[in-house]
């Protein structure tokens, strides 16, 4: 992950600004390994996203109910578009159950295998999970479009996943064979001022919300996420982190109601103070059950909070110690670290932070904007070509004792053999990032909430990224030797984060949800009794038995033959990249999920 600001990070930041009188700041501390750098680990001292990637592919449809043809502005009006007619002739059993559909949608598009428009509506980056094919894609555009594309798949035994960000690290928005609801064109935004709230449509990123804000009152901020492009809704499903989360909690704390399209493709509204007990605990299940579960998020309102600086300016930035050479500080001020009482609001950020400027680190730290922080990982757009897996672990306060700190120094020693030649390969990296919460996201007990880790202090992920597909065996094998020496250290051996899903942690039940989950199972048998919405780490019904079996070992990268960087070629555009994963997607329709 590459962590940059708009403006350039200067060594001086500090010519305008006197850091210790008026700046919010945050921390986000994180290891980082990159066979380029020579052994970065660098502190975050925090913020945030710039949100203005990516405006201007705003797409367009055309589309209406009986043609089923979609467009977008991206496309040259000679190109092929699939029409009904084609795919009738060619799948006609197939297709014409969806036709009905088709006819049924009041505004929804339908996209069919082998156009771009499908390609694009399915993109992710990561090469292990983006040639899941499902049969067809339905573009929702109202919460009408989702409920009628729900009761259609529940009434015909279709799979169905809901994709809006795109973000989930297993790919668990596609599925094969099956119906994917993007539901990425309903994205509005609206604040209400007056309450200090911000209601969003259930299918925005984080980039629509926080330009929003930025446009209406510099100083309004939110407990949002640190990429501009992951959705807000399944973020907010799975407890949501954020830089400010020590001061305001974790997202959930923050939400205050929230409007699902259940099983039964009916629409329902949940806040915390609902008579209808089964209603409160569907509310208490979303606050960290996790995305896809209970039904499908089509709005959410949440609190807003103002930054005490007027312009909204906080201190962001990096502060760098530069192993082998730095060894010595740097394990000095990682103890220094993990036995101080950090504050949970940083006022004074220069004072605050002076017990890590003993140890003579790169000063990266800069004042700005808290939306021009902008953190971009390169393998979610959408010309990555690489293979990532992750793990994670949940630490409690005081976790990162210098036993730890040794652990990792180990894996980042490891892992340049695994990544040797950078030049040649420079999307190739593993690192451990570190997100800091604490303060505000321990005041609550682990049953108030789905997210039962309320002790969890310091929230670890471990990233192993790669291109030569020869290499996946070894990647794997790289992070379940970090799991395996680094979970015993998490809350009870086994704290996992549900939104840093990882579909090779065994007992996830446990892992993400601890004793919550019992409770879990009851409020899906009630609001989804027939396990509709499941995918292979969903919570299941009360006695219901499990339909994704999982073989002990069993690895993803083993359920197909990846492409080769041959085949993915070196496209220069969007639509050359869609057209190639097309090429790709059909000849690998023989293997499955
Ligand atoms: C680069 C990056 C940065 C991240 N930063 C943070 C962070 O700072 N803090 C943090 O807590 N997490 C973070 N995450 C994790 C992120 O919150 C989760 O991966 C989240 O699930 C992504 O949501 P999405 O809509 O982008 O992904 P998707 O893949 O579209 O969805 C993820 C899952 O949720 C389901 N889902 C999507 N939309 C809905 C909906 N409307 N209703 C119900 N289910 C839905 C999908 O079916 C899928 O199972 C980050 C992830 C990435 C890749």
């Amino acid at each position: 992950m590459n962590a940059s600001s708009n403006n350039a990070i200067s060594q001086e930041p500090f010519d305008d600004f006197d850091l210790n009188e008026h700046f919010e700041s945050y921390i986000l501390l994180s290891q980082n390994y990159r066979e380029q750098f020579s052994y970065p680990w660098i502190a975050y001292i925090m913020m945030f996203d710039h949100f203005s990637l990516l405006k201007d592919e705003t797409r367009f449809r055309v589309s209406s109910a009986r043609n089923l043809w979609v467009s977008s502005n991206n496309y040259k009006p000679e190109q092929k578009f699939l029409s009904t007619k084609a795919v009738h002739n060619e799948q006609p059993v197939r297709n014409k159950k969806f036709l009905i559909l088709g006819e049924k949608l009041p505004t929804a598009s339908i996209l069919f295998p082998g156009s771009n428009a499908y390609e694009e509506a399915i993109f992710i980056g990561n090469l292990l999970y983006r040639f899941k094919t499902p049969s067809i894609v339905v573009q929702a555009v109202t919460e009408e479009d989702v409920a009628v594309t729900v009761k259609f798949a529940k009434e015909h035994g279709l799979k169905l996943t809901v994709k809006s960000g795109g973000h989930s690290y297993a790919g668990y928005c596609l599925n094969h064979g099956g119906i994917v609801l993007d539901i990425s064109s309903m994205n509005k935004v609206s604040i209400d001022h007056e309450n200090m709230t911000v209601s969003i449509q259930g299918g925005a990123v984080w980039r629509d919300a926080y330009s929003l804000l930025k446009e209406k009152d510099l100083r309004l901020m939110m407990i949002g996420g640190q990429c501009p492009t992951v959705g807000v809704s399944a973020f907010l499903l799975g407890a949501g982190l954020s830089p400010f989360s020590r001061r305001y909690g974790l997202g959930i704390d923050n939400l205050l109601e929230m409007t699902i399209i259940t099983a039964n493709g009916e629409k329902v509204t949940v806040t915390h103070d609902d008579i209808d007990p089964a209603k409160r605990d569907l509310f208490w299940a979303i606050h960290g059950g996790g995305g896809g579960n209970f039904g499908i998020t089509v709005s959410v309102k949440t609190k807003l909070h103002n930054l005490r600086d007027p312009n909204g300016t906080v201190v962001c930035g990096e502060l760098t110690w530069n192993l082998p050479k730095q060894e010595a500080d740097f394990k000095a001020m990682m103890n220094v670290w993990n036995t101080t009482t950090w504050p949970e609001e940083m006022s004074q950020c220069l004072k605050d932070l002076a017990p890590l400027f003993d140890f003579n680190p790169d000063n990266g730290l800069e004042a700005m904007h808290w939306t021009d922080w902008e953190v971009i990982d390169a393998s979610f757009d959408v010309f990555s070509q690489v293979y990532y897996h992750h793990g994670s672990f949940i630490f409690a306060e005081g976790g990162i004792t210098p036993k730890v700190a040794a652990i990792i120094t180990q894996l980042m020693e490891e892992a340049k053999t695994l990544v040797p030649d950078s030049s040649s390969n420079s999307a190739s990296e593993c690192h451990i990032l570190w997100d800091h919460i604490g303060g505000a996201t321990t005041k609550l007990k682990p049953e108030d909430t789905a997210f039962p880790w309320r002790d969890g202090v310091y929230v670890a992920t471990v990233r192993a990224q790669w291109v030569d597909p020869s290499l996946h065996k070894r990647m794997f094998e790289f992070v379940d030797r970090a799991k395996e020496l680094l979970l015993p250290y998490s809350i009870q051996g086994k704290a996992a984060y549900i939104n840093y899903i990882d579909s090779t942690v065994e007992n996830w039940q446990e892992a993400y949800y601890a004793d919550n989950y019992p409770r879990l199972q009851h409020v899906k048998s009630h609001w989804d009794p027939t396990n509709f919405f499941q995918f292979e780490q969903s919570i299941e019904p009360v006695g219901h038995k499990r339909t994704h079996h999982r073989k002990p070992g069993w690895k993803p990268w083993e359920k197909f033959t990846p492409p080769t960087p041959q085949q993915l070629g070196n496209p220069k555009t969007k639509n050359h990249v869609y057209a190639t994963n097309a090429h790709i997607r059909r000849s690998m329709l023989s293997h499955k999920e």
